[in-house]
């Protein structure tokens, strides 16, 4: 393994160091993983590629040869092109922990953040801005929801309401013009960030979470078949147009397990999965990609959501004659048990069938898993019968009631609505 950093944060854990974990050096990769399996870690950047002589060249002038070369360069912040971006208080959200540590200081500092981008690395980073307390938050996000590229809009809403009663600002439908820093004599204070409609929102520190591009600089340079939107090309073994070089993670373009179009979302789940893919691949073609399910899970001030697959709003302009079925449960029975939460779980079913394509989740810690049982069943293509039969495990303190099964009682709604369609 060649890599530039010699600690690598874990990148999900990165919104939990502000005002959870309190140290970066809390959040690093653990590397003994590696060296107990064999793995040698190289800290260095690679620099080219080689394919004629199947070398890499490095920062550090090392040339190391391979004979299957995988490539998992990751993403980098998108960086909007807004007057004042390059100010030292601002802030895009870079897997480093000398950045972090630099985030962690000027926070310590600040009276008000404000927060560019209102999807889910801008909500957990504002959650836990806000627990450091003493410190003003603002979220700005220009579409008419956060979170609205990855949720339901019932979901979003109760993402956004859960964190405004802690006292966070969220505008939505509002586009950041200008980014004014500091005053020099101000020890860090009186900056600002201008709105379209001239509102000048106070910002010690700005936290960019406007999304991600693909690192695909070293693949174009050495002439593999790049996307410039969505990434490195590969086949369905994750293997690039050189047999001998194998892509995987949010470097790589990805398709949707349903539409076979690609699709923006860059998840840890999806790059650990496409790695097991590319790894177990090297030298015959022994597991295939499907496309990805884009199943994805946060808390957001105490509320849980998740999502797999498609919205009732994708399934419309797929035009794939889709069903819906919701259902609202307890996650624990009876109800009044201590620590029970209402667990609410929208299906959408398409197609003749017709089959899950799109499950969504919000709740208490019940719901990042029952969101991955939704994804699981979405890649078996089960139908609305089979998930109304689906055989599940159940237990009064972990689970809701098998009578009322909320996946179940779901796919049950939908079929109701269908025979009254
Ligand atoms: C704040 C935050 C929160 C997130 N939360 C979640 C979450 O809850 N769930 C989820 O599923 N996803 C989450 N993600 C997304 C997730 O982090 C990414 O999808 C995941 O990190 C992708 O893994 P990767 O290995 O493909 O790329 P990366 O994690 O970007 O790793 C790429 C590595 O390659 C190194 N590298 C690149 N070029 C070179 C070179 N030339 N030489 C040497 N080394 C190089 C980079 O420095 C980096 O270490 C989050 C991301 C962020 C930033």
């Amino acid at each position: 393994v060649i890599r530039q950093e010699e600690k690598t944060p874990v990148p999900c854990g990165i919104p939990y160091i502000f005002g959870t974990l309190g140290s970066p050096h809390l959040n690093l990769m653990p590397d003994p993983l590696l060296e107990r399996h064999r793995v040698e870690v190289i800290v260095d950047a690679v620099r080219g590629i080689h394919r004629d002589e199947r070398a890499v060249s490095t920062a550090d002038g090392r040339r190391i040869r391979y004979r299957k070369l995988v490539l998992t360069t990751g993403s980098t912040p998108l960086v909007p092109d807004l007057p004042g971006v390059e100010s030292e208080h601002v802030f895009p959200i870079h897997k480093d922990v000398a950045r972090l540590e630099r985030l962690q200081e000027a926070l310590g500092r600040a009276r008000e953040v404000v927060i560019i981008g209102g999807g889910f690395i801008g909500l957990e980073m504002a959650d836990e801005c806000r627990k450091l307390g003493g410190l003003g938050v603002t979220v700005v996000e220009m579409l008419p929801r956060c979170l609205i590229g990855a949720l339901e809009g019932d979901l979003c809403a109760g993402a956004e309401q859960a964190l405004a009663e802690t006292g966070v600002r969220i505008l939505t439908g509002r586009t950041a013009r200008a980014i004014v820093p500091p005053d020099p004599g101000g020890n860090g204070h009186g900056g600002h960030v201008e709105l379209d409609d001239g509102e000048r929102l106070p910002a010690d520190v700005v936290i960019l979470g406007i999304g991600v591009r693909p690192n695909t600089e070293l693949a174009r340079n050495a002439g593999l078949v790049v996307d410039p939107v969505h990434g490195i090309e590969v086949d369905r073994h994750m293997t690039t147009s050189d047999p001998d070089i194998l892509a995987a993670g949010d470097c790589v373009q990805k398709e949707c397990l349903l539409t076979d179009r690609p699709l923006a979302a860059r998840l840890a789940s999806t790059a650990a999965t496409e790695a097991r893919i590319a790894g177990a691949n090297l030298f015959e073609a022994r597991r295939v990609n499907p496309g990805t399910v884009a199943v994805f899970s946060t808390r957001i001030a105490g509320y849980a959501c998740g999502s797999a697959g498609m919205r009732e709003s994708d399934a419309e302009q797929a035009d794939l004659g889709h069903i819906v079925g919701a259902a609202e449960t307890p996650d624990k029975h009876p109800g009044a048990l201590p620590d029970a939460h209402p667990l609410r779980v929208k299906l959408v079913f398409g197609g003749p069938s017709p089959m899950i394509v799109g499950g969504h989740v919000a709740g208490g810690e019940s719901t990042g898993e029952l969101i991955n049982v939704i994804a699981s069943m979405i890649q078996a293509r089960l139908t609305v019968d089979q998930v109304a039969t689906f055989q599940m495990g159940t237990h009064p303190l972990l689970t809701s009631s098998p009578v009322v099964y909320p996946l179940v009682m779901a796919a049950e709604d939908a079929l109701t609505a269908a025979s009254v369609r």
